[in-house]
């Protein structure tokens, strides 16, 4: 499907997703809607989760139903809880609530292991000492049927003594498995005697030492869903292969409730890697600051970076629902930040390399204060007073020496409109001994104030400006996409397609006056510029905005430089 088919079943409101659902209330065969967004605490949230998070609180909150957050916390090795506290902030900050419902795969570790008894009593499940080399080898491939473990026959008594020293601590690490008695000749390698107990001594978040054995996901997914009463467990296409083994386990265990599977496609970005393992790659080697640098594709990051999670879940929206895996657009995420913001952010000036230009006929010592519209978008955000002098700082790239035939901002006897203020002409350049312009020499019509000639004539460029007795210094940090190829990773290590300049900092930038003193983190507009928030490395005294999203599409192609700002 493609991404406007998909917004376009996602505007109406449907997809298979809630299609499943609608008819299975209409049909009388689910009576509530239960879903789960279950991660597991070995890394931070990143934007395909968020696709997971609006579509089971979304779907839950339309259909009157409820949403758990369950932490599916079954590998010790790799969880954390720096992990557990940051998934529960982001998934607040993105706008949803689990009410009363946290839950942990942890909170259900007793009825796990009863269960597992259960199915060792029927003679389903056994316990294996083969070696974790060997047992790989013995599950064969697709094209081969796996071979019958010789522990596979173990009587149900001997089964459950192995399995209950297990738990006593017994045996060190990857002496022995439980494994369910399936078939060792299935089509599915799942169901080839998938493993469902492994010992781990491995000190646990929430359960401390109390265990040396640990469920494989396999074991504690769908029970978990059956304890909690989740009727829609909806998760990614890469499951779509255990949904054979999730529903062996629900058919052979006697669990108070019969949830059933539906696999998604997985959210992917161009020039973006969305799996945890590759962003603790990049976390711990190094490439960027923190999980929540603003380059990162976690909701950390793009938090820090300024995009509302308005925009997150506007996103998610447009992408919609689908079966078939495929790759997004980045562009398609920046657009809908940009629209949200575009309504919301409030217009600032601020020049992030600055030139100095100097009014010639305006009075020395004087200054003024002129009145700037807040945001066109939104009439109710008013206006605001910003003060102009004979010193101001315009943008280096708003002046040409010698400009093309389209380029329309100042040159050399060239008049333009400094926004909200005057037109002025350039009437001299100065020069340093090396040659490069550091001042523009300007004469201004003080008929002109507010941005328009009284004799009707007219400029075909308006530029912005901070005046130079007030403006702020302030360090702008501008990001670029982390990976220099849409598909990071496709010949080889992502980490060869790392962007070397993916951050750029201007530390010379100046920020018109109100913005010191502005308590907001949200993004503001800097005209001409695009959208910036303040990062919280600013400090009294010290000034640091991070550029959230330029004003244009910068992915598409470079337009034949005819166009101008
Ligand atoms: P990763 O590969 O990034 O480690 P994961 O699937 O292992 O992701 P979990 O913490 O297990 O991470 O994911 C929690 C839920 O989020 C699961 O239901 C998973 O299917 C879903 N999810 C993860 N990544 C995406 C994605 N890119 N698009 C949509 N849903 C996702
Ligand atoms: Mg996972």
């Amino acid at each position: 499907m493609s991404a406007v088919d998909a917004a376009a079943t996602a505007e109406g409101g449907r997809d298979f997703i809630r299609d499943i659902i609608a008819g299975d209330l209409a049909a009388g065969r689910a009576r509530e809607v239960v879903t789960r967004f279950p991660p597991e605490p070995n890394g931070y949230l990143h934007i395909g989760h968020a696709k997971a998070i609006c579509l089971n609180f979304g779907v839950a909150a339309e259909f009157g139903g409820r949403c758990h957050l369950r932490f599916d916390d079954t590998n010790p090795t790799r969880e954390e809880q720096e992990y557990i506290d940051a998934i529960e902030d982001d998934v607040r900050w993105l706008g949803f609530d689990w009410g009363t419902h946290l839950h942990h795969a942890s909170d259900y570790f007793e009825q796990l292991y009863d269960w597992a008894e259960h199915l060792i009593g029927n003679g389903h499940a056994y316990v294996d000492d083969t070696p974790p080399a060997e047992l790989r080898a013995m599950r064969g491939t697709l094209t081969e049927p796996g071979h019958n473990s010789p522990y596979r026959d173990r009587s149900p008594a001997e089964n459950l003594d192995l399995f209950r020293r297990m738990r006593a601590g017994e045996f060190p690490n990857g002496a022995r498995v439980l494994r369910a008695k399936i078939d060792m000749a299935a089509g599915n390698m799942n169901l080839r005697d998938p493993v469902l107990y492994r010992i781990l001594h491995a000190s646990h978040p929430r359960t401390g030492t109390k265990w040396c054995i640990y469920p494989t996901y396999d074991f504690a997914h769908g029970q978990s869903d059956a304890i909690e009463g989740v009727t829609h467990s909806i998760c990614t296409l890469e499951f779509e292969d255990h949904r054979p083994l999730y529903d062996w386990l629900i058919e052979h265990l006697p669990v108070p409730a019969r949830p059933r599977q539906y696999e998604m496609a997985r959210l992917n970005l161009t020039y973006t890697v969305l799996s945890k393992r590759f962003l603790t790659r990049l976390v711990q080697e190094g490439h960027v600051a923190g999980w929540d640098d603003p380059r990162m594709p976690t909701l950390a990051g793009l938090r820090r970076r300024g995009v509302p999670p308005e925009a997150i879940r506007e996103f998610v929206r447009r992408v919609g629902v689908a079966r078939a895996n495929s790759l997004v657009d980045v562009a398609m995420f920046d657009n809908a930040v940009r629209e949200v913001l575009n309504r919301a952010a409030p217009r600032r000036m601020a020049v992030l390399r600055p030139l100095k230009l100097v009014i010639e006929n305006y009075p020395e010592g004087q200054s003024e204060e002129l009145e700037a519209i807040n945001n066109p978008e939104d009439p109710n955000a008013g206006t605001r007073r910003i003060p102009f002098g004979r010193e101001l700082y315009i943008e280096r790239d708003d002046f040409l020496e010698d400009p093309p035939k389209n380029f329309y901002r100042l040159a050399p006897g060239r008049e333009v409109r400094l926004r909200y203020a005057y037109f002025v002409t350039c009437d001299r350049v100065v020069k340093n001994a090396d040659g490069e312009i550091v001042e523009l020499r300007c004469t201004y019509d003080p008929a002109t104030r507010g941005g328009n000639a009284p004799d009707g004539r007219k400029v075909r460029g308006t530029i912005h400006w901070v005046a130079a007795a007030s403006a702020v210094p302030a360090e702008i940090r501008l990001y670029h996409p982390l990976f220099t190829r849409p598909d990071p990773g496709a010949d080889g290590d992502f980490m060869d397609d790392l962007n070397p300049d993916s951050l750029e900092i201007l530390s010379g930038a100046l920020v018109e006056p109100g913005l010191v003193g502005a308590n907001e983190p949200a993004p503001v507009q800097f005209e001409r510029q695009g959208y910036f928030c303040r990062d919280p490395d600013s400090a009294p005294g010290r000034l640091v905005f991070n550029r959230t999203i330029g004003l244009r599409d910068s992915w598409a192609k470079p337009r034949a430089r005819s166009a101008d700002g």
